[in-house]
């Protein structure tokens, strides 16, 4: 693909005004992907029983090269691309619409402001000058908990988008209250790490103490910008005291454990049970409700252990910290110098990416942030047509009868867990496209030439969105995520799904497209997405989201032998000789994968029986359903990225994700496995859960 410099050379030279850079301009040309399988990324030299993911794929990973201002490149990451450019366009034709349309015009100050490279060079740090000096500010510790609760934000997710990290010493999770679904609960989760994860502070490879080493000359550097002088021997402190975080942090693996995070603290409790922080003013700084507010509180020992380090450690340090980590945070909307220092260590360091993204995709990016649902709306009425929604909630119907059939055909199943498990099927809410409510920007303020103002109000609109629901009823159809992203999710305790328009298209799905290949590819997903209300953690969550056990002993031990199984087989896998992937920290993905690719292909069936199934030139239905669904996964990552994603993501690296086919029986027949290839697993070690 091919980059310009056309809309960031124009603006910049232009001011906030949007240039008419033309839609002809080669940057925003949209890439077409031919339907249904690509027969020319393939290798046929590869053996499908030795693997499976470099015989759908490795042609194509062979002739492509990750773009210079990626991490990670394959079929997910050239749909973002694709969608990427729409939203440029998108954004850009929303100047013409400005008077009729107050949030067009909102779409367009924020980006444009974002754009006015200029202004902001021009500016420097003086946007951050506030936060600075509320920061010397603090001379005593309770001065420090009003900061803190100042800043707290709504940025985490524990059990939808799956998001953990916060680089606020503490995150906020406004969602439904596990044990009474019938109301919100704010959940509270341990922050604070600059790098993504406790192991990057604590595992003693040199590797990792190289990283470190690069970090702690990276958070000199953003102390320099904000005027700390010796700033080499405070950013020791500063990143000595992050390592004190990291100790008391809980594993990605542990903060997966639903049973384990669900901890009810009333707001009274926090000055016993984590005593150190003066959490009466950081409440009230975070304009959290009165004392008999329950919260959940996610990783209590680390909360608990952050509490004190707030205490025992130097208020120097910390305001020290503050100062990093005010620049870290909103280094995007700060001068180019800043953004560079920060690439240099969290995209190139960590990632491995050599290039920054030019500044049209960042605008892109932080706009979608900022108004998801005002961008969203646009994309979804310009590019996801009624017929697509149409059938993909036909095949979501397919599917979920499929679903139901594989509960009925279980054997070792009791009656009444059946029927608890049918019960919250039948009550599963999908939604596909676009959510049946849109945002309300209106009270947002948006100001021409406040990129640094933009984001702060934003975020804090966003916050304030998210305060609002406590003490309101439980809104099952609000989404988690916005019609223009590409990926899906399984939100477990509302007992919903959202499959975002972006994802509902080539090349993982058309509308009029051949059967296998869309029950391959989407219809995979949507099973996926299906099954996490069936996972290890799905399953733990009644029809109701109330986080209850509605199995019997003996059906609960057979689920939880069937998932060791898998956690074995993933346990096997070795991205790097030092570097294995971590079978319990993907189980629910790979649980989901197993359960997703299963249902899909009985869906397939039903819809095209073997007797109906059309041939092409080279391969049967069934094998077009196989590839579509290792094709889903053909990305090729950098090895930092790559290292990264094995220690803090949940889902297995997408080589292995492909290899689920190992547990299906209808792909041994299908390709015709051999015992004697890799790949080959005996019937009673294919891990079979629904
Ligand atoms: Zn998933």
């Amino acid at each position: 693909m091919m980059r310009s410099m056309c809309w960031g050379g124009l603006l910049v030279a232009v001011g906030v005004t949007l240039a008419p850079c033309t839609l002809a301009a080669p940057e925003f040309r949209e890439p077409t992907f031919p339907p249904g399988i690509d027969v020319s990324g393939m290798d046929s030299t590869v053996a499908p029983g030795d693997n499976f993911f470099s015989y759908a794929n490795a042609s194509w990973l062979k002739h492509n090269e990750i773009p210079a201002d990626r991490s990670s490149y394959g079929t997910w990451g050239l749909l973002q691309e694709l969608v990427k450019r729409r939203l440029a366009n998108l954004i850009q034709d929303s100047s013409g619409e400005q008077s009729a349309q107050p949030e067009a015009r909102l779409i367009h100050d924020y980006y444009a402001s974002f754009m006015d490279e200029e202004r902001i060079e021009g500016l420097g740090l003086g946007p951050l000058q506030p936060i600075l000096q509320a920061i010397e500010g603090i001379t005593d510790r309770r001065n420090l908990a009003r900061f803190l609760g100042g800043k707290l934000r709504a940025d985490v997710d524990i059990l939808n988008a799956t998001n953990f990290y916060t680089d606020n010493l503490f995150g906020l999770w406004i969602a439904q209250d596990l044990d009474h679904p019938d109301r919100y609960a704010p959940f509270l989760l341990q922050g604070g790490l600059g790098m993504p994860d406790r192991s990057y502070y604590l595992e003693p490879t040199a590797r990792m103490a190289e990283i470190r080493a690069k970090y702690t000359t990276h958070v000199a550097a953003m102390l320099t910008f904000a005027g700390v002088s010796d700033a080499a021997t405070r950013a020791a402190k500063v990143v000595e005291l992050e390592r004190r975080i990291a100790t008391v942090h809980w594993s990605r693996e542990a903060s997966e454990d639903v049973l384990k995070g669900d901890n009810h603290w009333r707001r009274r409790d926090f000055a016993s049970k984590a005593p150190g922080l003066d959490w009466k003013v950081f409440f009230a700084a975070a304009q959290l409700p009165g004392d008999q507010q329950d919260f959940v509180v996610w990783q209590p020992s680390s909360i608990t252990g952050i509490a004190a380090l707030i205490a025992s450690e130097p208020l120097a340090t910390w305001r020290d910290y503050l100062v990093l980590h005010a620049l870290e945070h909103r280094a995007a909307f700060l001068p180019k110098a800043v953004v560079a220092e920060r690439f240099a260590f969290h995209g190139t360091t960590l990632m491995g990416t050599p290039e920054l993204r030019v500044r049209w995709k960042r605008g892109v990016d932080a706009t979608n942030e900022a108004l998801g649902d005002a961008v969203g709306k646009r994309y979804a009425e310009r590019y996801f047509p009624p017929a697509a929604k149409t059938r993909v909630e036909q095949m979501v119907e397919r599917l979920r009868a499929a679903f139901s059939k594989h509960i009925d055909s279980l054997e070792w199943m009791a009656p009444e867990t059946k029927a608890s498990a049918k019960a919250k099927l039948v009550t599963l809410k999908v939604g596909v496209g676009y959510p049946e409510h849109w945002r309300d920007y209106s009270t947002l303020k948006i100001e021409a030439g406040d990129a640094f103002g933009n984001f702060e109000r934003a975020e804090l609109f966003e916050y304030h969105h998210q305060l609002a629901k406590l003490g309101h009823p439980v809104d099952r159809s609000e989404w988690v995520t916005t019609p223009q992203t590409v990926n899906a999710f399984n939100l477990p305790a509302m007992n919903a799904i959202n499959f975002p328009a972006a994802t509902l298209q080539p090349p993982f799905f058309s509308p009029d497209g051949d059967a296998a290949h869309n029950y391959g590819a989407i219809g995979t997903i949507i099973g996926h997405e299906i099954s996490h209300s069936f996972d290890d953690q799905g399953a733990i969550f009644d029809a109701t989201g109330r986080l209850r056990n509605w199995w019997t002993q003996e059906d609960l031990a057979h689920f939880r032998t069937a998932g060791a199984r898998l956690v074995q087989q993933f346990n096997a896998y070795r991205p790097f000789p030092d570097l294995a992937v971590n079978g319990q920290q993907t189980l629910s993905e790979n649980i989901a994968d197993v359960a997703g690719l299963s249902v899909a292909f009985d869906a397939y069936r039903a819809e095209v029986p073997q007797s109906l199934e059309s041939g092409d030139d080279r391969f049967t239905g069934v094998q077009r359903f196989f590839l579509s669904y290792a094709q889903n996964w053909r990305t090729k990552f950098r090895d930092p990225a790559l290292r990264m994603a094995v220690l803090t993501d949940g889902h297995a690296p997408d080589e292995y994700r492909a290899s689920t086919v190992r547990n299906i029986d209808g792909w041994y027949e299908a390709f015709g496995i051999r015992a004697d290839q890799a790949l080959y697993l005996p019937p009673a070690d294919r891990v079979r859960i629904w």
